[in-house]
């Protein structure tokens, strides 16, 4: 399908970027999404091979061994992957974010894992969340507390991406007793402390292939070098990365979006009712036309919030309506494309079932959509009250 008009605003390197990156998931990825959805088992090979492109440095800076390039790219990068495995796209974002995280915040010896993170040797994760206190992050209930030259971790962390199979997991916990966000650290745990166990895999409706499971932590240490950033520091930290991982989500979303549309188009064309293709019933053209409006519109919501987020203001705001109408809308439409398939819709046979189920949880983490509507609605009081 061609790209449509959104691309003559990109830099000749940005349009270079995501031929070279379609081209790989057309030819590498989309030939393994549905083995990696009925498998549910992690692709390192296919991992590996991604990383080999270089994609996963795109916004670390150079001097870190990364591209350097500005957020959009990143997000570019991310639609084609997503648009052929949402699944990859899930776990590109993982080392994207973890180089560049660590980068910022974390100590010499912390940042020698990243030319393991961008080569794909090293596998990170991501533990926030845990049984009790998931939109809540500031609730969190995981403990650190310092002994001598060490802290012992105490805690369960749920959903952990990669949980199963990660190096290393950034967990974050209490560091002290001051209540909300103002007594959270965030610690470099290596997955084979004495004290730290994997939970099974989570059995999840889609998104296969990530071995998402629970983490327990019991009396795990780790020594005080492991702190990533200051001590007490980690909740705002923590605030500011999700703008980043955010724009991210917004992507992938994105991605399978676009292919959610171009599998509708293709389907209207071909399948005929009543002596015509159904894409010559207003009913079903009505439907496409609004994918289109609504692809185009959340790519620009995305690009702006990119760009602001790279001019280092907050993008708190503009991230979060980017997630927010983006995973809805990509929602909608893909509910709509299987509608457009009609019984073969519901037959794993076709693709748009895979996108039906993986594109829900798009709408749940990275903050759920309630969640983003709360931050959005926040900026906005703060900037009425800035002109009142
Ligand atoms: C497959 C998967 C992978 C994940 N990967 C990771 C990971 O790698 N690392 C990690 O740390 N976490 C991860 N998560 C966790 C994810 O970020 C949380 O599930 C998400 O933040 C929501 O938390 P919760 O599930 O506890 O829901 P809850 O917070 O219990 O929310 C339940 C419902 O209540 C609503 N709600 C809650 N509070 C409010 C409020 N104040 N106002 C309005 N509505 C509200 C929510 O929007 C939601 O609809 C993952 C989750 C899944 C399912």
């Amino acid at each position: 399908m061609p790209s449509g008009t959104h691309d003559i605003f990109y830099t000749d390197e940005q349009r270079m970027l995501r031929d070279n990156v379609r081209r790989f998931a057309e030819e590498r990825i989309l030939p393994e999404a549905a083995r990696i959805d009925r498998d549910d088992r992690f692709p390192r090979a296919l991992y590996r091979e991604l990383a080999g492109l270089g994609l996963f440095g795109i916004c670390l800076a150079e001097r870190f061994g990364g591209a350097g390039m500005e957020t959009t790219s990143a997000c570019i990068a991310m639609e084609e992957i997503a648009r052929a495995s949402g699944s990859m796209g899930n776990a590109f974002a993982i080392p994207v974010e973890a180089s560049v995280f660590l980068s910022e915040h974390g100590n010499e010896a912390q940042r020698r894992l990243i030319p393991g993170i961008l080569d794909g040797s090293i596998l990170p994760a991501t533990a926030v969340t845990e049984p009790d206190h998931g939109s809540d992050v500031a609730g969190l209930r995981t403990t650190a507390v310092r002994d001598g030259d060490h802290y012992v971790i105490n805690g369960t962390k749920a959903w952990v991406t990669l949980g199963r199979v990660a190096d290393f997991v950034m967990v974050f916990a209490r560091t002290g007793s001051a209540e909300g966000g103002r007594s959270i650290s965030c610690f470099l745990v290596e997955c084979d402390r004495p004290g730290l166990a994997r939970g099974k895999a989570e059995e999840l409706m889609g998104m296969h292939g990530l071995e998402d499971c629970m983490l327990s932590f019991s009396d795990v240490r780790v020594p005080a070098a492991n702190l990533i950033g200051a001590e007490n520091e980690a909740f705002k930290t923590a605030m500011r990365n999700f703008n980043f991982s955010r724009l991210m989500m917004s992507s992938m979303a994105l991605g399978m979006a676009v292919a959610g549309f171009e599998d509708a188009m293709a389907y209207a064309h071909q399948r005929r009712q009543f002596g015509q293709p159904i894409f010559d019933f207003q009913a079903v053209q009505f439907m496409l036309a609004d994918m289109s409006v609504d692809i185009d519109a959340a790519r620009l919501l995305i690009h702006n919030a990119a760009r602001v987020f790279d001019a280092g203001h907050s993008a708190a705001k503009e991230a979060a309506q980017a997630k927010l109408f983006t995973t809805d809308m990509a929602m909608k439409h893909i509910t709509n494309a299987l509608q457009i398939h009609g019984g073969n819709g519901y037959s794993r046979e076709y693709r748009v079932e895979r996108l039906f189920r993986d594109i829900k949880l798009s709408q749940i983490y990275e903050g759920t959509n309630q969640i983003q509507r709360l931050i959005i609605a926040r900026q906005i009081q703060r900037e009425f009250r800035v002109r009142a």
